[in-house]
């Protein structure tokens, strides 16, 4: 199998603010981040496209207990995103953490990115999402 996108090209893109996916041809469903075969029916013919970085937050929650490296951005705030096209996709929340309540659940969203700095587990920095408020 190949990998139609590979996280690099994934990870390059997302430093540019633009979130790719890959939609399946055979059931239509949207894979991101990117894998080898569709996260529904599991067909690996899969086409690029790029998402609109949309959606909704479905669940968040604090960390206070960072990982190796992230000790100064504690406490930070992750969110679960359901996208505008279906997938649901995990990243960072631009908000002060003392203004989190129940209420961000369903809030609007727009992707943008943040860039992670590499640890003994990678090959140096990364892009991760980082979701913004927009109502
Ligand atoms: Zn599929």
């Amino acid at each position: 199998m190949e990998h139609k996108l590979t996280f690099t090209d994934y990870n390059e893109a997302l430093k540019k603010n633009r979130l790719l996916g890959l939609r399946c041809q055979d059931c239509g469903a949207i894979t991101v981040p990117p894998k080898l075969a569709c996260s529904k029916c599991t067909s690996p013919s899969l086409e690029v496209v790029e998402l609109s970085g949309t959606g909704a937050i479905k669940t968040f929650t604090k960390v206070h207990v960072p990982p190796e490296g992230r000790e100064n951005e504690v406490p930070y705030i992750i969110v679960l995103v359901e996208l505008d096209e279906g997938p649901w996709l995990m990243g960072n929340l631009a908000i002060d953490h003392a203004k989190t309540s129940m209420e961000l659940i369903d809030k609007k969203v727009i992707m943008g990115h943040k860039i992670f700095p590499g640890d003994k587990y990678s090959q140096g920095e990364s892009a991760g999402p980082l979701f913004r408020l927009t109502d």
